[in-house]
């Protein structure tokens, strides 16, 4: 390694605070800097050079690293107007929402914001200016399931259901209500035939408890990431769709991670027939070459905000400052032209439904697999030191095997502890542009791993 990058890991070292990192663990180890990217690989300050099975480390890098093209767009959007506040149109964001909206049939008005968290404060805020403008206030309640992640921030986080990323920062938002998770492989109810439908009751239960007049809206990911990476059982969305209709309750569908192709279709909830009233995108929507999310509704939605001369409050009085940053859009629109272009929602399907066999016969070789589950390139495997009693490993384990896949040149991530379920499952999340042959690297880097580790 020469001096200059022994400078930077010392540089980091020294001042910079990684995010959910316990930093006392660096001082005997060096800090991981990433310096370089290509297509699907990644080059550390150290020199070695990965395969990134996790599209950045937080799921984002959806059309992969060193995309000249966009890069080239946002330059040359800054040259011509770099921002102005998104109180007024900008060209960009015009450009951007017309097309998102293209691969959207239902949907019919694109917000913007700057993160995941910030779109989910920004859509709870419209289920509760509606509550008020419609409701007098009463139906302002907001739903959210035990497992889902939905952001950082206190709102957002109000509606999170990981003990993990809560613990320590209550009190919470007012209004904000579990309901219990649809994991078939961690059923509540034992081994029955009809999951789908029991899980869908579950939230039923919560509404009828709750009192139907004060529910607003449902928050859900249509498939959960970061809490396991669970696929909806079977029966479970038409169960859910019809709750929601009967009582009146808004369905908020949080794309942040499955949106933009990576479940092999352009969204998540377009494999399961659900008909959103809003859609929050952030992470994919520019690969994270700029920060931008998008809150998207129906035209149902936006007209609520409608004044009709009697109510001067009556517009979504919400604003921030980076939302007119034209840097956001124009990268988002050159990446939609290279995932159209290039069949990206195509080679999601294919080259994730070809890894996801692969992992399913890698669960038939080691006991240390309870379940290998996801949809496109969306998927997880899920650790367990019994198949029959399903009793999950200690999180060293996921931890110790992430690392040996490093050392040999594969990144993949792993769900944080869940102090309820204490799932502990490997994640992958590869860049869309996945070959067959890259996929038959990951799954034989995990099948070496599991066998030495044993
Ligand atoms: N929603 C989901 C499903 C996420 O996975 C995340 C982040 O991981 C968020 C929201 C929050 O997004 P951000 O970190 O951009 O605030």
């Amino acid at each position: 390694m020469d001096s200059q990058m022994r400078q930077l890991i010392e540089k980091d070292r020294n001042h910079v605070w990684h995010h959910l990192s316990q930093h006392s663990g660096l001082k005997k180890q060096d800090p991981m800097v990433m310096v370089e990217g290509k297509g699907t690989r990644i080059t550390d300050a150290k020199g070695n050079n990965y395969l990134d099975a996790s599209s950045g480390g937080v799921w984002c890098v959806n059309v992969g690293y060193g995309r000249t093209e966009i890069a080239d767009a946002v330059r040359d959007q800054l040259v011509k107007l770099n921002f102005f506040g998104s109180t007024t149109g900008t060209e960009p964001a015009a450009e951007f929402a017309e097309k998102l909206l293209e691969k959207m049939p239902g949907m019919s008005r694109v917000y913007y914001a700057s993160s995941g968290s910030e779109a989910n404060e920004k859509a709870f805020k419209i289920v509760r200016q509606i509550s008020q403008l419609k409701y007098g206030g009463k139906k302002n309640k907001i739903l959210y399931r035990e497992r889902d992640y939905h952001g950082t921030t206190i709102g957002a986080l109000s509606a999170t259901g990981q003990e993990e990323r809560r613990l320590h920062y209550g009190p919470f938002a007012p209004g904000f209500v579990e309901f219990p998770h649809c994991c078939e492989y961690r059923s509540q109810f034992g081994d029955v035939k009809d999951y789908g439908i029991l899980a869908a009751k579950e939230l039923e239960k919560v509404i009828l408890r709750e009192g139907p007049e004060t529910v607003g809206a449902v928050i859900f990911e249509p498939i959960t990431a970061g809490g396991g990476v669970i696929t909806p059982p079977e029966g479970y969305w038409p169960a859910v769709m019809e709750i929601c209709k009967k009582y009146n309750v808004l369905v908020h569908i949080d794309e942040v991670v499955c949106g933009m192709s990576r479940t092999g279709k352009w969204f998540g909830y377009q494999h399961y027939g659900i008909k959103p009233d809003i859609v929050t995108l952030a992470k994919g929507v520019a690969s994270s070459y700029a920060p931008i999310s998008c809150v998207v509704t129906t035209e149902a939605i936006f007209n609520e905000f409608l004044a009709d001369g009697s109510d001067r409050e009556a517009y979504f009085r919400d604003i921030s400052t980076y939302a007119g940053c034209t840097s956001g859009p124009a990268a988002a629109l050159a990446n939609l032209k290279i995932l159209e272009r290039e069949n990206l929602v195509e080679n999601t399907a294919v080259v994730g439904e070809y890894l996801l066999n692969k992992l399913k016969d890698l669960a038939t070789k080691h006991s240390i697999i309870g379940d290998v589950r996801g949809k496109g390139l969306l998927l997880g495997i899920e650790l367990v030191t019994d198949k029959q009693t399903k009793a999950p490993v200690d999180e060293q384990v996921a931890i110790k095997i992430a690392g040996m896949c490093m050392q040999k040149g594969l990144i993949i991530g792993r769900t944080n502890r869940s102090f309820k379920f204490l799932n502990n499952t490997l994640c992958l999340c590869p860049i869309l542009t996945l070959t067959h042959e890259e996929a038959d690297f990951i799954a034989d880097t995990i099948d070496q791993v599991l066998t030495e580790l044993n």
